[in-house]
C-alpha cells in the first residue's frame, strides 16, 4: 500500500490511549513510506496522527471542504492541501488518493466514512483493505451490532468479513497487506474501478 486513508475522531476524547496511538500510527506511515490522507484538520485524533507522520518527515495529503476551511482549525504544515466544494467531494478525492482505508476510534463523522467505503466495497465499487483499529475495545460493542446484522440476516457474513478488526497497529497492517479482497461481481469490470 502506498497510500491510506485514515477516518478518526475532530475530537481528541478522553482516553489518553487513543491520541498517542493516532500519533504512532502517523509515524508507522512515515517509516513505512505510505503517504497518510485525511480529513486536513490540526485538532482531535486526526491532529495528533497527522503530526504523528510529519516529525517523521511522512508525506501527509490533506482533504477539508471549504466551509471546514473557513473555520481556521486546519493543518497548515501538510505536504499537500486540497480543498473542496463540499463533504461528498472530499470523500471521493481521499478514496481516489488511497489505496486502503483505517478507521481510528472518533464520532459520527468517522463512522460515517467508513460505512461509506464498507457500503461501496459490499457492492463492489472498491477492493481496497478497510481496517479498523480497535484501541482498547472502543469499537466492541459496534461490532456487537454489527453480528446483531449478520445474525438477524441483514449483513452478509461474506460482507462482515471485509471489515479487517485488530487492536494492535503491526497485526492491523499485516492484515490489510494480506487481505484478499471478494471477487468483483459481473456487472463491474475491473477497469471501472
Ligand atoms: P467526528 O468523528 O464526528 O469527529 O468526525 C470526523 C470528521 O469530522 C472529519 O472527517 C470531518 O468530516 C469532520 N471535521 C470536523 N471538524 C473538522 C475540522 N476542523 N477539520 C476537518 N475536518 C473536520
Amino acid at each position: 500500500m502506498e497510500s491510506i486513508v485514515v477516518f478518526c475522531g475532530s475530537s481528541v476524547g478522553n482516553d489518553p490511549e487513543i491520541a498517542n496511538c493516532a500519533y504512532e500510527l502517523g509515524g508507522i506511515f512515515a517509516k513505512e513510506d505510505i503517504t497518510l490522507v485525511y480529513g486536513a484538520a490540526k485538532i482531535g485524533v486526526m491532529g495528533r496522527l497527522a503530526q504523528g507522520a510529519l516529525d517523521h518527515k511522512g508525506e501527509v495529503i490533506g482533504v477539508i471542504p471549504d466551509f471546514l476551511k473557513l473555520k481556521e482549525v486546519f493543518h497548515t504544515g501538510l505536504s499537500k492541501l486540497i480543498i473542496t466544494e463540499n463533504m461528498h467531494q472530499r470523500k471521493l478525492k481521499m478514496h481516489e488518493l488511497s489505496d486502503g482505508i483505517i478507521t481510528l476510534p472518533g464520532g459520527y463523522g468517522t463512522l460515517e466514512e467508513l460505512f461509506e467505503m464498507t457500503t461501496w466495497a459490499q457492492l463492489g465499487l472498491h477492493q481496497k483493505p478497510i481496517g479498523l483499529l480497535n484501541i482498547n475495545g472502543f469499537y466492541d460493542e459496534l461490532l456487537a451490532m454489527l453480528r446483531t446484522m449478520v445474525n438477524k440476516g441483514f449483513l452478509k457474513q461474506e460482507y462482515y468479513d471485509i471489515l479487517l478488526v485488530d487492536n494492535s497497529i503491526d497485526g492491523l497492517l499485516d492484515k490489510m497487506k494480506n487481505y484478499q479482497p471478494l471477487p468483483l461481481p459481473i456487472w463491474i469490470k475491473k477497469d471501472q474501478l
